[in-house]
């Protein structure tokens, strides 16, 4: 039986210019090309787990104005339900405003998180019976912390699974992560939250284990060209990154960690989950864009069998 899975997290517009070189302070310079379409580390996670077959619920919120309709027009042409897609009296949905250099590919990025920024109680009082019926509550860091807080309190209440994408990275206070079943940082986020500064297998066992240290049990490390790390109790492995040809690696973290908890969800232990993560997350990679890059089932089950099988 598959267990049902919850993410509560961000959804936010992502708009893409593209100039030949990025502006210094001041300065205005003519880009070629715009692009506009679904972002957010919570909803992105949530589109992953979706296509890759997972029975999930997206638990955010958007404003009252026309970014808020590319949430929701999106997700119904996905089948994904809306119900828990809350709305904003005052607040603006969110929004990414990115700059990529078309020579060099470098980024500059401001996210206004806008509505997503504004959980209030009541939406998380609103989501309680959702969370608590949750086999797997998926959760990342653009929400606001009051309500990220709240909402881990109810879920370990209640026993589910927590996994925490502590994604972008930030410093999190004990009490919160011993609640934590499964961190999946990357490596990053990992020397954030540990101090580890991360280059190799042995790096990461040592940040691993001050996660553990601190009561999480679970642990998975992204480590980009190296491939992907996990331990638990019982052992710890690296798996290698699997070769594809690369053509956008933007949201590879949110397709990873929407693969790992639909492996998860369908009762995979940690390690094999562990490969289905790096499985979506090299087919993502292989497209353009986020949300619109996430693979379906399919073709995660061919590329598995072929890598794994
Ligand atoms: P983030 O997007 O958070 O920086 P990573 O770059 O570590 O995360 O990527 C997450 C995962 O996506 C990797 O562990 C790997 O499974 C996959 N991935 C990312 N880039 C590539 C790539 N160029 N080729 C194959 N797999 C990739």
């Amino acid at each position: 039986m598959k267990k049902k899975v919850v993410v509560f997290g961000s959804f936010v517009v992502d708009l893409t210019g593209r100039p030949p070189r990025l502006p210094i302070p001041g300065e205005t310079v003519m880009g070629s090309s715009f692009a506009m379409g679904p972002g957010g580390k919570g909803s992105n996670q949530a589109v992953a787990a979706h296509r890759a077959g997972a029975d999930i619920t997206l638990v955010t919120k958007v404003g009252r104005d026309v970014f808020g309709t590319v949430a929701t027009d999106f997700y119904k042409k996905e089948g994904m339900d809306t119900s828990y897609v809350f709305e904003d009296e005052k607040k603006e949905t969110g929004c990414a405003l990115i700059s990529v250099d078309e020579n060099t590919a470098q980024n500059e990025i401001v996210v206004i998180s806008g509505a997503c920024g504004n959980i209030t109680s009541e939406d998380v009082e609103r989501s309680r019976s959702l969370i608590e019926s949750a086999g797997i509550l998926l959760l990342q860091l653009e929400i606001n912390f009051d309500a990220l807080c709240k909402v881990v309190e109810i879920a370990h209440g209640a026993g589910v699974t927590i996994v925490l994408n502590p994604a972008p990275a930030a410093q999190l206070p004990d009490d919160v992560l011993r609640r934590i079943d499964i961190v999946t940082p990357n490596e990053t986020e990992a020397q954030v939250l540990t101090g580890v500064k991360i280059e190799n297998q042995a790096d990461a066992e040592r940040a691993a284990k001050v996660f553990m240290d601190k009561g999480v049990k679970e642990v998975v490390i992204t480590l980009g060209s190296l491939g992907a790390f996990a331990m638990n109790q019982e052992k710890s492995e690296l798996v290698k990154r699997l070769s594809v040809e690369a053509i956008d690696t933007t949201g590879a973290g949110d397709a990873f960690n929407g693969g790992f908890v639909m492996a998860l969800a369908e009762g995979k232990d940690l390690f094999t989950a562990l490969r289905y993560g790096n499985v979506t997350g090299a087919l993502s990679v292989t497209k353009l864009g986020t949300a619109p890059s996430m693979p379906l089932r399919e073709d995660i089950d061919a590329m598995y069998e072929k890598a794994y099988g």
